[in-house]
């Protein structure tokens, strides 16, 4: 079946009783056994859920994956996956990741014991260099966020599977969040778990938040699957079912946002106030070959630094009416962002701007509204900067 067909189906087969054709909510926490151990496969709603199983099934196919798994949020998730580490243990992680991927591993994992390199994954022989006898995870995000930088995955999958420091092969993970399973499917080019905010373009109408892992290897899966059930961050079943209901259209809404990005970005780059645009789809992006390549088309995500540093950014933000200002990203209306101040203010600024998140970066998330009507929001907005009119 090809993506839009899985998206609709996988997972989802007509209710056996009455015929229904949306998986219902199995709003319940536990199930009737006929006698000791005589049941349907489903014992306690923390273990299994139809509604849940469902989802998992169509997220694994979204993937090429044989396995997915579920949980509360994307923070869960990651959680999920950081259960296969003891102490001891040694993390190389792209030094360009979301905000509370780096705080969930230096202010939660680190204090037990497990290390953290952060290098500039987009080069692969520095994912190379930081990799040390305990290494056992390779943590990537591509595109980056908020600098939609790309990591060439096969480049960083063949590092780690030629490697010969770590002890034991380390396993390579991609946070696929925000290209989508629609534009990129990195267990096909070698990476063996993806890890997905399912809140974002997943779920993608802004009203659920969730979280998701998919994998090909049976003994990853066996391990991951135990500390879904151990460590208990299951979503419930009103969540599995509105992010199934959203997966729906996914392909559709894929096509619509990224058109809409390219004509921002497009927009942006002539603007006169506009410093710098980041996006993959633009000749001008540092990694738009691999872009091309590694990816099926360019996502939804444009990043901006607006002249004027922060007092420009200051001036600007608000002042649209489309674009509403809020964190998070992937849903069918445009959002835009100040990523030092909210995303990711619990890096340390002199990090922040080691790595190009300064304080005139402005993320958008753009929408699936009419590409005219977003255009003319930001052209109002960007005309009320006064600081910048003057600087024109
Ligand atoms: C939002 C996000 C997360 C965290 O997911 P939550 O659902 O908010 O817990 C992880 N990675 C990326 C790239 C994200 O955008």
């Amino acid at each position: 079946m090809k993506f839009s067909t899985k998206a609709i189906h996988a997972g989802q087969e007509p209710e056996p009783t009455t015929g229904a054709i949306m998986t219902p909510i199995f709003q319940t926490s536990t199930y009737v056994q006929e006698g000791l151990h005589k049941h349907k496969g489903y014992e306690y709603a923390r273990t299994q859920n139809p509604t849940r199983t469902a989802l998992e099934e169509c997220l694994a196919a979204l993937e090429n994956a044989k396995y997915a798994l579920s949980f509360g949020s994307g923070l869960a998730a990651e959680g999920n996956i950081m259960n296969l580490l003891s102490s001891g243990d040694h993390v190389v992680c792209g030094d360009d990741v979301y905000g509370g991927t780096y705080r969930l591993f230096e202010k939660v994992w680190k204090r037990y014991g497990i290390s953290f390199d952060f290098v500039d994954a987009s080069d692969a022989s520095k994912v190379a260099k930081a990799i040390k006898p305990e290494t056992r995870l390779v943590w990537l995000e591509t595109p980056t966020n908020p600098l939609l930088r790309l990591c060439d995955i096969k480049a960083v999958a063949d590092v780690v599977k030629n490697d010969k420091t770590a002890k034991i092969k380390p396993a390579l993970v991609v946070d696929n969040t925000f290209a989508s399973p629609y534009l990129q499917n990195p267990l096909d080019m070698g990476a063996d778990i993806v890890v997905h905010s399912v809140t974002k373009y997943l779920g993608g109408h802004s009203d659920v938040v969730g979280g998701a892992v998919m994998c090909n290897r049976d003994d990853l899966y066996e391990t991951l699957k135990y500390h879904q059930n151990a460590v208990g961050a299951v979503p419930g079943p009103f969540d599995c079912f509105l992010v199934l209901r959203g997966i729906k259209t996914l392909a559709v809404r894929m096509e619509a946002h990224q058109k809409n990005a390219m004509a921002v970005a497009q927009y942006l780059e002539k603007h006169p106030l506009v410093e710098k645009v980041m996006y993959p789809g633009l000749p001008s992006h540092p990694h738009h070959e691999l872009a091309k390549k590694q990816m099926r088309g360019f996502g939804g995500m444009v990043s901006f630094v607006i002249k004027g540093g922060e007092e420009g950014a200051r001036q600007f933000l608000g002042t649209t009416k489309l674009f509403s200002l809020a964190e998070s990203l992937g849903g069918v209306e445009s959002l835009m962002c100040h990523p030092v101040s909210m995303t990711h203010g619990s890096i340390p600024k002199e990090e922040r701007d080691a790595r190009g998140v300064v304080d005139a970066l402005i993320r958008l998330s753009v929408g699936i509204e009419d590409q005219d009507d977003l255009i003319k929001d930001l052209e109002t907005g960007l005309a009320k900067v006064k600081l910048l009119a003057e600087a024109k």
